[in-house]
């Protein structure tokens, strides 16, 4: 029995080596074996099991997605319900199936104010895809061709396709894939860390990033501007809070020259922040929600599009002048995920999970400042909610980044894996990064911080 174990382990890893295409892997690395693969067989709260039996707190949910954390019935029970009524019917032509056209209404009822109608997809991606071509719909129907250019922010993270990639500011998903493509432009990150100018305050620097951003509309010219992108907190690009007063100044801009903003919330809607949408915590009045990751708790693959009365009204006018719209997946708003996210939304509120995310993560982002904050290679800890990240420098009077060869993010990052805790380290500089599953509960949170700062500890002794 032992014997033919270990033959289906080693058939496991030999497959995995030869034959699964890892996305975001060192390819050849991952081929020759020397990088470590892990498989993942189970998951138990907060807590992942993998085939050799190690037992880690996965302390980024997944990426950033299993907010309820493992093994919840009530979900797994709703999929394999749906799947043994109907697995499967398309929403061409007005079809649907009742968990669709009920989670549609649930996600309306929690949404900010102005929103009117869901268009859901499979990822967070194609839900940015989809941004995109209705904004440039929109702008056809009202008779402005020209208003085309969607604007983005460097270290923004709104995808891999080859318009949502080239929304991402983030080298590493652009470098040999010839991205970013036109009309995407890029405008200054609100990173206080790394603000130009040490002197300027939370408030100056939010100023300067309306400004840059108002440089390059009246550069490009404003009736070419149609639509501007951001995380409520910029997430894979650092997870960066925005400083004081940022999202204020930059609608303000957005208003003046008729600008759609499309709030990229696929990490922060549905409570990650301690508010049920990113765009509630800070005041930001979207015209266009890109949700996916916590809608369903990843549980099943399911994105969406939440569309303002606003751009609805648009829509409708031009589906009257130019027939049905053109858009849409075979799987859009599959039966199985939307039956996924009807149930998750139900978790979410039986356990008060936002509540708990703002209460957890004000007590957690505390502890894990306390605990490594004054390290001498610690520049930064920063978070919000459920969110956390903490940057490495060489030297923190002057934030000199670390040379990337030294790998100290990944470093760290291995050596709290040891500990029984996974962190990621974040793909731009040395940032350890978290996201924890929502329903994280304080002696969790101090499970994590521990293991952070033995961590951190043990790899800054070395540098
Ligand atoms: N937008 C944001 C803010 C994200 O964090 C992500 C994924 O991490 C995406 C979009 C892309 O989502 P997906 O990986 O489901 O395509």
């Amino acid at each position: 029995m032992l014997n033919e174990a270990n033959n289906l382990d080693n058939e496991l890893h030999a497959w995995d080596r030869d034959h699964f295409f890892h996305p975001s892997t060192h390819m050849a690395q991952h081929a020759r074996g020397e990088t470590p693969n892990r498989i993942i067989t189970g998951g138990e709260g907060v807590y992942i099991v993998d085939r050799d039996g190690n037992r880690s707190l996965n302390a980024f949910a997944g990426l950033y997605c299993v907010n309820v954390g493992y093994g919840r019935t009530k979900i797994t029970d709703a999929i394999a319900a749906q799947a043994a009524a109907l697995p499967y019917y398309h929403a061409y032509v007005g079809h649907g199936s009742e968990p669709s056209i009920r989670l549609a209404k649930m996600i309306i009822d929690r949404a900010p104010t102005g929103m009117s109608r869901v268009f859901f997809g499979l990822s967070g991606s194609d839900a940015n895809e989809t941004n995109i071509k209705l904004v440039w719909y929109m702008n056809n129907v009202l008779g402005r061709p020209e208003k085309k250019k969607i604007i983005s922010r460097w270290r923004g993270y709104h995808g891999s396709g080859l318009m949502s990639g080239s929304l991402t500011g983030l080298a590493a998903f652009h470098n040999l894939f010839d991205l970013p493509r036109p009309p995407i432009l890029h405008t200054e990150a609100p990173y206080f860390f790394r603000r130009p100018d040490r002197s300027m305050s939370e408030e100056q620097f939010s100023q300067y990033c309306a400004d840059k951003l108002e440089e390059m509309i009246q550069a490009e010219g404003p009736e070419t501007i149609a639509a501007f992108i951001g995380e409520p907190v910029l997430g894979t690009g650092g997870i960066v809070p925005p400083p004081k007063g940022y999202w204020e100044k930059i609608q303000t801009v957005l208003e003046k020259y008729d600008i759609l903003l499309i709030a990229d919330e696929v990490i922060t809607g549905f409570g990650r922040l301690g508010t049920m949408f990113g765009s509630d915590h800070y005041g930001i009045r979207p015209d266009l929600i890109t949700i996916a990751k916590g809608l369903t708790s990843a549980y099943a693959p399911l994105s969406g599009v939440i569309v303002s009365e606003k751009v609805w009204r648009v829509l409708e006018q031009g589906s009257d002048t130019y027939g049905a719209i053109g858009h849409g997946w075979t799987y859009s708003s599959h039966p199985l995920c939307a039956a996924a996210g009807v149930a998750n939304l139900d978790v979410v509120d039986e356990l008060d999970i936002v509540n708990n995310a703002r209460q957890v993560g004000a007590y957690f982002n505390n502890a894990l400042q306390e605990a490594v904050g004054s390290n001498r290679f610690v520049g930064e800890v920063r978070g919000e909610g459920l969110m956390a990240a903490v940057e490495f420098v060489r030297d923190r009077n002057d934030r000199v980044f670390f040379d990337p060869s030294e790998k100290v993010g990944p470093r760290i990052t291995a050596a709290l894996l040891e500990r029984g805790v996974i962190g990621r380290a974040m793909p731009q500089g040395d940032i350890l990064g978290f996201a924890p599953p929502l329903c994280l509960t304080r002696e969790e949170a101090d499970i994590i911080v521990a293991a952070a700062k033995d961590a951190v500890e043990s790899v800054t002794a070395t540098l």
